[in-house]
């Protein structure tokens, strides 16, 4: 998660609502921008970006953790998994192109206990079926030549990952689509949409325009957008914050890259790591805590109308019920330094409480079944000249590439 903001974009004059966009795009964030870049680069068809933000990548792209995943999670055949291990090599080979820092630094998993190591092998096979090269179980010893802090009895290391700064990339992405005569439009929120005869007429903040197809790409608004246009989403997005620390500088030299923990099956999005960010600096976390507000980025952000959608969600309650045990061990340690410090102790036992100081936070816009069920792979919907982009969690924005050609071959 980055702390400091991008300047705003330039404030760019609205085109006249006369003026008819081969499609329309709603969102600013890598997955918008991509597909954007898809569709101006490769399709060579004329496109409209709306952000409501006077920034792009103002929610979950500008505040992530800047992780180019390597595919190792993903259940094979997935679209998370197709599209993230394509994706990735997309992502290398484009900052390569537009000289955006990054570096494929790779990153080590340590298992902590023998349950861990088992589970650890669960885990190779997934990324060998993802594609991914000289995975296998390494003795602790040899894990710690790459990382010479970690706890725990063995690891592997994952030598696709690395890390980006996904602002810029974002930034870079916009760059492409406005030299292939497409238009960027920040300050400009979708407020509703009208159908003619052959357009859709896109109402936002800043006046009209038209287009012959809509992509939803509206992030943790995605299901609201859907509904504005005439769609039911058939999920609700229940936003979950991550919050992180960030070590001291004097403490940034016990990590070398990244260290992760196994992930939990249940849970996979969870499990607190260290992440040496490509903007400098080494951010702990993150933790998952239901947020107050879509973009509640810390307990001081409450939007009642966000809060009583969620707390209304018939879903919501479902999953409560079973993983309230979670939610709480999660609450503990977004309040409690300690027990956040304690968390990352078990990666890192060198680790002192006094090296850590508090980092940013990002929102998660997560898809939620009615019956409570969290939507595990991407989920993008087509309805008639529309495409709905309704749960792009991580790794979306390592995928964000392979993710905009998806979108444009369904366009
Ligand atoms: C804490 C955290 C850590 C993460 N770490 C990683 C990681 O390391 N690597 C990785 O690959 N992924 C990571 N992710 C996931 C990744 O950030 C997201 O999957 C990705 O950024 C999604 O991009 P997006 O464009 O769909 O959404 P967003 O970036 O949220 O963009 C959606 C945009 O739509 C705009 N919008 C919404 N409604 C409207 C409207 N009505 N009119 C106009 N605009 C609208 C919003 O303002 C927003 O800018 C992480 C996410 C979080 C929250």
């Amino acid at each position: 998660m980055s702390a400091t903001a991008l300047a705003p974009e330039p404030l760019t004059a609205f085109p006249p609502s006369t003026r008819r966009f081969d499609v329309g795009i709603v969102g600013g964030g890598a997955v918008g921008l991509a597909t954007a870049m898809a569709l101006a680069e490769q399709r060579r068809l004329s496109v409209l970006v709306v952000e409501a933000e006077s920034t792009l990548a103002r929610h979950q792209t500008g505040n992530n953790s800047g992780v180019i995943h390597s595919g190792l999670y993903y259940k094979p055949g997935s679209l998370k998994a197709k599209l993230c291990t394509e994706g990735r090599e997309l992502m290398y080979r484009f900052c390569a192109e537009h000289s955006i820092p990054h570096e494929r630094c790779g990153k080590v998993v340590v298992a902590l206990d023998a349950d861990e190591v088992g589970r650890l092998g669960v885990l190779l096979e997934r990324g060998r079926a993802n594609g991914l090269k000289d995975l296998r179980v390494l003795p602790i010893e040899a894990v710690r030549e790459f990382e010479p802090h970690v706890a725990g009895v063995a690891g592997v290391f994952v030598e696709e990952t690395g890390i980006v700064s996904y602002r810029h990339v974002t930034r870079a992405f916009a760059k492409v689509v406005r030299a292939h005569g497409g238009e960027v439009h920040t300050a400009a929120k979708l407020l509703g949409v009208r159908r003619t005869d052959d357009a859709i007429v896109l109402n936002t903040s800043r006046g009209d325009a038209e287009c012959r197809t809509l992509v939803n790409c509206g992030g943790l608004q995605s299901d609201r957008v859907a509904q504005l246009c005439g769609v039911r989403p058939g999920v609700r997005i229940v936003p979950f914050r991550g919050e992180y620390y960030q070590l001291k500088p004097h403490a940034q030299k016990l990590v070398r890259n990244l260290i992760y923990p196994v992930p939990n099956p249940a849970f996979p999005f969870l499990g607190v790591h260290f992440t040496r960010m490509a903007e400098g600096g080494v951010e702990a976390g993150p933790n998952a805590v239901l947020a107050l507000a879509r973009h509640g980025y810390s307990w001081r952000d409450v939007n009642w109308r966000d809060l009583a959608g969620t707390l209304g969600y018939g879903g919501f309650w479902r999953m409560a019920a079973k993983f309230w045990r979670t939610g709480f061990g999660e609450m503990h340690r977004s309040i409690s330094k300690v027990a956040f410090h304690k968390a990352l102790a078990r990666l890192m036992p060198d680790l002192q409480i006094d090296d850590l100081e508090p980092g940013g936070a990002g929102v998660r816009a997560q898809a939620m079944e009615p019956s409570g069920a969290l939507v595990d792979d991407f989920r993008i919907v087509r309805g008639p000249r529309m495409i709905h982009v309704l749960n792009a969690p991580s790794p979306a924005a390592t995928a964000s590439i392979s993710i905009g050609r998806h979108v444009a071959n369904l366009v």
